[in-house]
């Protein structure tokens, strides 16, 4: 099982960070988490384009997770050879976002159909399942469980476990550690966090960039979390702020203080191999 951060970023621009995107792959399974800002590039420069994923999670619909759904579905539906749905899922409201990317893509799709007559005969094709804490469903290979995540006032966000080949890691999305985010967590290899400096973060005299300091995990939170849990591995990424070259060391030093497993971070395309 490999995890590759794809995006590293946060809503705040930054040159060298896509925005929240991370891929897992187990054998022949390939699924995408969120799906923010430059996805595709990322995703294409890891080998895998939209048209080989088994499906997508996506785990809240601030607009930092979905902004290039958009993307995805239209390049899947583009170099798909035969109709084939794109699968998925996230939290209820998902369906809603969807349904507007593609009434949005509506003059794009009208003018490929109308071009590739022959070859290009259906429309896209995403197959939308919106899901709730505590179900869990297969997805090809994989073993999928939702859970509540806290990152209130957003409201619902999930978190995923998956499932394949006697290996499990937790995507944590955005969020506060919580009784139910530990219970999703338990005992899996690999727990994938949002995370923040909160120490930087109170610096900024700017009071909307100061709000954000009540629902997101700190990097001691996460490193609390992956102990409880007793997790092997913990997976940093969507650093707010943006991690500056040379910071690494610095931030795994946080974690490690509070978490004695492996601590993965690092630049877009940082990956783990469990
Ligand atoms: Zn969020
Ligand atoms: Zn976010």
């Amino acid at each position: 099982m490999k995890i590759t951060l794809l995006g590293t970023g946060s809503p705040i621009p930054n040159p060298d960070r896509a925005g929240a995107a991370t891929l897992l792959e187990s054998g022949s399974q390939r699924l995408l988490v969120d799906a923010g800002r430059g996805v595709v590039m990322r995703m294409s420069a890891a080998g895998v384009l939209p048209v080989m994923l088994t499906g997508v999670v996506i785990t809240h619909l601030h607009s930092d997770h979905i902004t290039d759904l958009n993307d995805v579905i239209t390049t899947q539906w583009i170099m798909s050879a035969a109709p084939t749905p794109l699968r998925v899922y996230g939290p209820i409201g998902i369906a809603q976002v969807i349904k507007g990317i593609l009434d949005s893509l509506e003059p794009d799709i009208s003018y490929r159909l109308e071009h590739h007559q022959d070859s290009l005969t259906w429309r896209p094709m995403v197959e939308v399942t919106e899901v709730a804490p505590g179900i869990t469903f297969q997805l090809d290979e994989l073993q999928v469980t939702v859970g509540r995540t806290d990152h209130q006032p957003v409201e619902p966000t999930v978190g995923y476990r998956v499932h394949h080949e006697n290996k499990s890691v937790v995507f944590g999305g955005d969020g506060l550690p919580c009784a139910e985010l530990d219970q999703l967590c338990l005992g899996a290899d690999a727990y994938v966090q949002t995370v923040m400096r909160d120490d930087i973060v109170r610096q900024v005299p700017n009071k909307r960039f100061l709000d954000i300091l009540d629902y997101h995990s700190t990097v001691e939170q996460a490193a609390q979390t992956a102990a409880r849990a007793g997790v092997n591995t913990l997976v940093m990424t969507h650093y707010i702020p943006g991690m500056q070259r040379g910071q690494e060391d610095e931030w795994r030093e946080i974690a490690a203080r509070h978490f004695s497993g492996t601590i993965i971070l690092g630049d877009d395309l940082t990956s783990t191999t469990l």
